[in-house]
C-alpha cells in the first residue's frame, strides 16, 4: 500500500515541464523571467527562451523524446500537431539533437487545411503557433508538446485559445478593480474551471460494424433496446471489470501529464460513465479536457473498446454533457463565489454573485451560442439535458436573501435580519447538495456555478471565454460606477439593489425541463432558440460585436470569420451524416430489407406449395409490414438524396445551414422512422449492424 501511494505521487506530473521541473533545472536568473512574464503575461526574452528551450530538450531527451510539436487548438474543436524531430546535422553524416529558442517560441505548420472562415486567403496560406507560457510543456508519445496558441500571418485567431487567453486578461483586470474597492489585497484574479466529463464505452468489434458510429461518432439508425436506463441501476452502479481496468489506466496516463483526474463513475445510460476532475484555473482546465478526451478514445482501444464523445450517441438514451464549474479565484486562493464570514466579505461576495446574474442576463443569448453544435442539438431540451433557454438557479437560500435585499423586507431566508449589505452577516449558505436542481442550465452549487449546457464533445475553450468576457463586462460596469461614488457603501446597496430587481427574470429555481417554464420564458422574455443555427448568428449581433471588440477578443472581422466557420461546420456535420445515413440505407439495409422479404416470399410460397391449405397469416402479415415499411424507406432514401441536392445549390453559408436544419434534418428524421420499424421485425440474422442492445450492454 505504502510503495503505490508513493508510485502515484512520483508518477503525477512525471511528463510536464512544470514549476519544479523548471526551479531544479533553469538557471535562477532565467527561471524568474520567465515566471514573470507566465504570471504577467509578458513578451519572452529571446535568450530566456533559448535557455529554456535547450533546458526542456534535455528533459525531453531524457523521458526518452525525439520529436517536438506545437500542440494547438484549432476550429476543429479538437487538437493539432505537426511533429519535428530535434535532430540537425552537423557534418560528415552526423545529427545533434537540438532545440532553439526560435523553434520553442513559433512555429509554422501549414494552416491552410484548417477551418478558418476565409481569414486566410489562400496566397496567403500560412499561419503561425505562439508558446503560451502560461500553460506547461509535456511530453506525450515520444514528443515534446508545447501548448501554443494559432494565428494566421495578420495576427487573426484561428483558434480556441486565443480568445481564451485575452479573457482571462480582461477579467483579471476588471476583477481587481472591484476587490481594490473592498480593500482586498489580491494581485492577481483567474477563473478556475472543473469540467466533468461524460462519455460512452462500446465494444470495438461491434462499433467497427457501425458505418454511422465511425464516421459521424452517433448511430444514426437504431430501434430502442429493450432494457435501457428504466431501471436506474447503472448509476453509480459497479464497475464491471472492463470497465475499471479502462479506468484506471486512464487515471494514470492522466496523472503523467499532472492532470487531477479524481472521480470516476458510471452515468444514468447503460455504457455511459464520467470522470471529473479537480478544478484548475480556466487555460490549463482547456488543455487538460482536451488530453482528457484524446486519452479516453486511446486508452479504449487499448480495452478493444470505443469512447464516444458524441454529445447523443444514442435516440432515446440518455445524451452526455460536460459539466462546465466556473468560479474566479484570487492568487492567494481566495474563491470570489464563496461566501465569507464577515459582513465585509459577504458584501463581496454579494457583488459577485450579482455580476454573473447580470452578466447572464445580459449574455443569454451569448451563453446559448457558447453551446450551439449540431450534436448538442439533440440533447438540449430533451428533457434529459437543460433545455435551450439560459437562466439561473441560485437555491432558495440564496434567492430569498436577494429577495430581501431587493424589497427591504426581511424573510425567512435572512432569519430577520441582513439587510444593510456591508453591516450586516449574511446568513449560512447551506452547502448541502440534496436539494440541487439539476435541471438548471447554470447552476450555483454553494461556491461555483455549473453551466450544464456543455456538449460533451466539444472544447470548453467556448463556454469559458464567453462566460470571462461577459462577467468581466459586468464588472467593469460596476466597477466604474463605484469608483466614482463619494459614499462606496450607499453606492453598492444602491446597485446591488438595482441589479436585482433588473435582472431577476433570469433567475429560476423550478423545473426547467417542464412546458410551463417555456410558456413562462417567453413571458419573461428569455430567448428560446432551439437548434445551434438559430443561435449561432446571433454571435455577431451589434451588441456581441461591441462587447468583444471593447475586450480585444475579437476584432470585428475575426468575429465575422469565426461565426461563419461555426455555421459551416454545422452544415458539413449535417452533410456527413446524411451521406452516411445514405450509403448505409442503400448498401445495407434495403439489401438487408430485400433478403428478409425473398426468404418469407420463398417460405409463403412453399407452405402453399404443399396444397395443404396451411395457415400463412403469420407470413403474410410479416411481409406487408416488411414490405411496406420498405417501400416508405425506399422513397425517404429519395427524398433525402433530393433534399442535400436542393440546398448545396445554396451559397450563403448561413442560408444553407438554415437549409440543412428545414430540409435534410427532417428527411434524415424521415427516413430513420421506418428502418428503426422494421428492426423490430427483421430476423437477427438479416439486420445488416449491431442493435442498441448490443451495443449498451457490450462492455
Ligand atoms: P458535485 O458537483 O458532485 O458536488 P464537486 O462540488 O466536488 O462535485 O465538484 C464538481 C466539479 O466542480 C469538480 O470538477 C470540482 O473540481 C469542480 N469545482 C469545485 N470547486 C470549484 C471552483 N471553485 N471552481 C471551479 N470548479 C470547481
Ligand atoms: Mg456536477
Amino acid at each position: 500500500m505504502e510503495s503505490a501511494v508513493k508510485d502515484i505521487t512520483a508518477l503525477f506530473g512525471s511528463q510536464v515541464f512544470n514549476d519544479s521541473v523548471m526551479q531544479d533545472r533553469l538557471p535562477k536568473h532565467i527561471y524568474q523571467s520567465l515566471k514573470k512574464t507566465m504570471e504577467e503575461s509578458l513578451p519572452l526574452d529571446e535568450n530566456v527562451a533559448d535557455v529554456v528551450a535547450n533546458a526542456m530538450k534535455d528533459w525531453a531527451l531524457e523521458k526518452g523524446a525525439t520529436h517536438y510539436t506545437h500542440w494547438f487548438q484549432p476550429m476543429t474543436g479538437i487538437t493539432a500537431e505537426k511533429h519535428d524531430a530535434f535532430i540537425t546535422p552537423v557534418g560528415s553524416g552526423k545529427v545533434i539533437m537540438d532545440f532553439s529558442g526560435k523553434s520553442l517560441v513559433k512555429g509554422e505548420p501549414d494552416a491552410s487545411s484548417f477551418p478558418s472562415g476565409g481569414l486566410r486567403s489562400t496566397f496567403e496560406a500560412r499561419g503561425y503557433t505562439a508558446w503560451d507560457p502560461t500553460a506547461y510543456a509535456f511530453v506525450k508519445d515520444k514528443t515534446l508538446c508545447i501548448p501554443t496558441a494559432f494565428c494566421s500571418y495578420g495576427g487573426q485567431t484561428l483558434d480556441k485559445k486565443t480568445p481564451l487567453l485575452r479573457s482571462i486578461e480582461t477579467i483579471n483586470r476588471q476583477a481587481l478593480r472591484i476587490l481594490r474597492l473592498f480593500g482586498n489585497p489580491a494581485v492577481h484574479v483567474h477563473t478556475t474551471v472543473g469540467p466533468e466529463q461524460e462519455y460512452f464505452l462500446v465494444d470495438l468489434s461491434l462499433f467497427n460494424q457501425r458505418k454511422d458510429l465511425k464516421v459521424t461518432g452517433r448511430t444514426l439508425f437504431g430501434a430502442k433496446p429493450c432494457k435501457g436506463q428504466e431501471l436506474e441501476d447503472h448509476y453509480f452502479g459497479t464497475l464491471k471489470p472492463r470497465v475499471a481496468a479502462f479506468m484506471q489506466e486512464l487515471d494514470e496516463e492522466l496523472w503523467k501529464l499532472g492532470i487531477y483526474a479524481k472521480t470516476e463513475h458510471n452515468e444514468v445510460a447503460p455504457a455511459q460513465h464520467e470522470l471529473a476532475p479537480i478544478f484548475t484555473n480556466s487555460n490549463i482546465a482547456t488543455d487538460h479536457n482536451q488530453l482528457t478526451m484524446e486519452y479516453m478514445k486511446k486508452v479504449a482501444l487499448r480495452h478493444n473498446m470505443a469512447c464516444l464523445l458524441h454529445e447523443k450517441p444514442f435516440a432515446g438514451i440518455n445524451g452526455s454533457g460536460k459539466h462546465n464549474n466556473w468560479s474566479m479565484s484570487t492568487d492567494d486562493g481566495q474563491n470570489l463565489l464563496e461566501p465569507g464570514d464577515s459582513p465585509e466579505e459577504n458584501a463581496q461576495f454579494l457583488l459577485f454573485i450579482c455580476a454573473v446574474v447580470k452578466a447572464v442576463d445580459d449574455y443569454c443569448d451569448l451563453m446559448r451560442v457558447a453551446v450551439a453544435t449540431a450534436g448538442n442539438d439533440h440533447r438540449l431540451g430533451g428533457f434529459e439535458a437543460p433545455p435551450a433557454i439560459v437562466s439561473i438557479f441560485l437555491g432558495d437560500e440564496l434567492t430569498g436573501i436577494l429577495d430581501a435585499i431587493e424589497t427591504g423586507i426581511p424573510n425567512k431566508a435572512t432569519l430577520g435580519g441582513f439587510l444593510e449589505i456591508g453591516v450586516s452577516a449574511l446568513p449560512k449558505l447551506p452547502k448541502d447538495t440534496t436539494d440541487r436542481n439539476r435541471t438548471s442550465p447554470f447552476a450555483f452549487t454553494g461556491n461555483k456555478f455549473e453551466f450544464r449546457m456543455t456538449g460533451s464533445g466539444s472544447s470548453i475553450a467556448g463556454v469559458n471565454f464567453i462566460l470571462n468576457t461577459i462577467v468581466a463586462e459586468v464588472l467593469e460596469q460596476f466597477a466604474d460606477e463605484l469608483e466614482k461614488a463619494e459614499d462606496f457603501r450607499a453606492a453598492l446597496n444602491a446597485l446591488i439593489r438595482r441589479t436585482i430587481k433588473n435582472h431577476k427574470r433570469i433567475l429560476f429555481n423550478g423545473n426547467n425541463y417542464s412546458q410551463a417554464w417555456v410558456e413562462e420564458a417567453a413571458r419573461r422574455g428569455l430567448p428560446n432558440y432551439p437548434s445551434a443555427i438559430d443561435a449561432l448568428p446571433r454571435f455577431a449581433d451589434p451588441k456581441n460585436m461591441a462587447l468583444f471588440v471593447k475586450h480585444k477578443i475579437f476584432t470585428e472581422q475575426e468575429l465575422k470569420f469565426r461565426v461563419d466557420t461555426l455555421i459551416e461546420s454545422y452544415s458539413k456535420i449535417i452533410h456527413m451524416e446524411a451521406l452516411t445515413m445514405l450509403d448505409m440505407a442503400r448498401q445495407e439495409i434495403l439489401p438487408a430489407l430485400i433478403g428478409f422479404g425473398e426468404q418469407i416470399s420463398q417460405a409463403l410460397l412453399s407452405k402453399r406449395a404443399c396444397a395443404l391449405d396451411l395457415d400463412v397469416s403469420a407470413e403474410e402479415s410479416l411481409l406487408k409490414k416488411l414490405s411496406a415499411d420498405t417501400s416508405i424507406t425506399a422513397a425517404a432514401i429519395e427524398d433525402l438524396d433530393q433534399a442535400l441536392q436542393t440546398v448545396s445549390s445554396i451559397k450563403d453559408p448561413l442560408l444553407h445551414a438554415q437549409a440543412c436544419r428545414k430540409q435534410v434534418v427532417p428527411a434524415m428524421d424521415a427516413l430513420r422512422a421506418p428502418v428503426d420499424r422494421l428492426e423490430l421485425i427483421v430476423a437477427k440474422e438479416h439486420w445488416p449492424m449491431p442493435t442498441y442492445s448490443e451495443l449498451l450492454f457490450s462492455t
